[in-house]
C-alpha cells in the first residue's frame, strides 16, 4: 500500500557550518542546566558535583534561529533572559561512551543562546512543573555557523562573553563548566543513543538577564563563533 502525506510535512531542520555551503541536519538539542556554579548561585541553588548529577532539558529544533536574526518580543513573558552558550555538535552516534572515548563523537562548535522566559521557567519549577513553557518557544535557540572539530581542535578552553548594547553582562570561561564536555556526553549518552545531529548546550555562566524590545544581543565563545541578535522595537 502506497500511503500518501495529507499535508507537505516540514523540511529537515539544518543549521549552518563555518566555511562551507554544506549544512548541518539537526536531528535534537538538549541544553544543560546550572553547569557553572557562579550562575547557579545566582539562580539560587548550589551544585555539589560529588554528589548531584546533570541535568537537561529540551528544546525542539524547530526552535534554532541562525546568529544576525532580529525576532520579535515572545508572547506570554515580561522577563525575556539571554543564556550565552558553548554549544558542542555531535557528529557520530554513541550509547554509554566512557569519558575517554567522548572527543570522538565531536562534529564540531558554536556559540548559542538559549532565550528564556524567565518567569515563566521560574513558575514552572516552584510548582515542580517542566521547563517547556519558559525553555521550549519559538525562535529560543540562536546559534552560530558550526566550526568543525578537524578546524578548531578539541576545545577545552575560551572566552564566553555576551554584552547588551554594548555592555558587557556576561564574562566567564570554559573551563569553569562544572561538567566538561566530556562527561556531559559520557553522562548524557547513559541516557540517550547520541546521534548525528544533536547539539548540546552546555549551560550558561553568570550574569544572565532581561533584555527588551529594541536591544541588540553580541557576544562570543573564543575560538568558536560569534553571535548577535535583534529584539524587534515593540
Ligand atoms: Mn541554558
Amino acid at each position: 500500500m502506497n500511503s500518501t502525506l495529507i499535508f507537505q510535512g516540514k523540511p529537515q531542520i539544518t543549521t549552518a557550518i563555518a566555511g562551507t555551503d554544506a549544512l548541518f541536519p539537526v536531528h535534537r538539542i538538549f541544553c544543560v542546566g546550572r553547569n557553572y556554579h557562579a550562575h547557579a548561585a545566582e539562580m539560587g541553588v548550589s551544585v555539589d558535583k560529588t554528589t548531584q548529577e546533570p541535568f537537561y532539558f529540551t528544546k525542539h529544533p524547530s526552535t534554532l534561529i541562525p546568529t544576525g536574526s532580529e525576532i520579535e518580543y515572545p508572547p506570554q513573558t515580561g522577563n525575556y533572559h539571554y543564556e550565552m552558550e558553548f554549544v558542542v555538535a555531535i557528529g557520530k552516534e554513541g550509547f554509554n561512551v566512557c569519558e575517554t572515548d567522548a572527543d570522538d563523537l565531536i562534529f564540531g562548535y558554536a556559540a548559542g543562546l538559549d532565550m528564556t522566559r524567565r518567569d515563566l521557567q521560574l513558575k514552572a519549577r516552584e510548582t515542580g512543573r517542566p521547563w517547556d513553557l519558559g525553555k521550549d518557544f519559538e525562535q529560543s535557540a540562536v546559534i552560530t555557523p558550526i566550526v568543525p572539530k578537524a578546524q578548531t581542535g578539541i576545545v577545552e578552553t575560551g572566552a564566553v562573553e555576551l554584552a547588551v548594547n554594548g555592555e558587557t553582562r556576561q564574562k566567564s570561561d570554559i573551563t569553569k563548566l562544572i561538567w566538561n564536555v566530556r562527561e556531559i556526553i559520557a553522562h548524557l549518552s547513559k541516557f540517550y543513543h547520541l546521534q548525528p545531529g544533536d547539539l548540546i548546550y552546555t549551560g550558561t555562566p553568570d550574569g544572565v538577564g532581561a533584555v527588551e524590545p529594541g536591544d541588540r544581543i553580541t557576544g562570543f565563545v573564543e575560538g568558536v563563533g560569534e553571535i548577535s541578535l535583534i529584539i524587534a522595537k515593540g
